[in-house]
């Protein structure tokens, strides 16, 4: 039988939150969210405040770092962008590979999520792959194939003896940055559609072993009613994570 999966609660800063905001929000969040062993906490700060979230979070091994994005080549005149191997140096164990914004704002396709989330496995790193359908997708009812279409060049290149190092965050583009929070009940059943996904390439062994997290406007007020779903494993959160009270309560509804 495969272990339970922890619960994972996960914060993307975005472009948010300097170096010096960096030091402030963890000196205050660290006094609010107990250290733990029974869930898994991780921050994506802007790269430039890496450094300064990694100094401020000495002693606390209980919580993660990951950066937002990574290129595919180790080095070279790629101006602007970050291997995957310069992440690690830097103390980065998650990488978010196709979250919305990298899709919808600049324009990545699916096939160079493939390639990043390979170049991640490759390093020893935690790729968080990040899925979701647009609102008019959904409203033409195609928001599970969608997010299969997503799914699919990434399963291609994953084995099955790796995809437990893989999380999932299904994140509605609709629900990203919005306020309007996906039902439970949508929650539940684009999670299960992606579990299918994955028991279909893996089996049921392996695909359990992956982790599927919510994102789309969770908040304080709504991260233990989405949590509580079956086969919701925890939260990406966005705004509600620039807030170090506010994440703290969100960890705390985690159980
Ligand atoms: C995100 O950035 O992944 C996200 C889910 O943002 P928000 O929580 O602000 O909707």
């Amino acid at each position: 039988m495969t272990a339970p999966r922890k619960p994972i609660l996960a914060g993307n800063w975005k472009m948010n939150h300097g170096p010096s905001q960096a030091a402030r929000f963890f000196a205050d969040f660290l006094n609010l969210a107990e250290p733990g062993d029974d869930r898994t906490i991780a921050f994506f700060p802007p790269a430039i405040s890496f450094a300064a979230a990694r100094e401020a979070l000495q002693g606390r091994p209980d919580v993660r770092l990951g950066v937002q994005n990574v290129y595919w080549e180790e080095s070279g005149a790629f101006t602007g962008e970050l291997s995957v191997g310069m992440a690690k140096d830097a103390g980065a164990e998650l990488v978010l590979v196709g979250h919305s914004e990298r899709r919808h704002v600049f324009g990545e396709t699916s096939e160079e999520t493939a390639r990043k989330v390979r170049a991640v496995l490759d390093a020893g790193l935690v790729p968080v792959l990040c899925v979701g359908e647009t609102i008019d997708e959904r409203r033409a009812e195609r928001a599970e194939a969608v997010v299969a279409e997503q799914l699919a060049p990434v399963l291609e290149i994953v084995r099955a003896d790796e995809v437990g190092e893989l999380v999932i965050a299904y994140e509605p583009v609709w629900a990203i940055g919005t306020g309007v929070t996906a039902t439970p009940d949508d929650a539940r059943t684009m999670h299960a559609a992606v579990r299918e996904r994955l028991r279909a390439a893996y089996g049921a062994e392996a695909a359990d072993a992956v982790p599927i997290l919510y994102g789309g406007s969770v908040k304080p007020d709504n991260a233990a009613e989405l949590m509580s779903q079956p086969g919701v494993d925890g939260v990406l959160v966005g705004g509600a994570s620039l807030d170090a009270a506010g994440f703290a309560r969100i960890v705390k509804a985690a159980g």
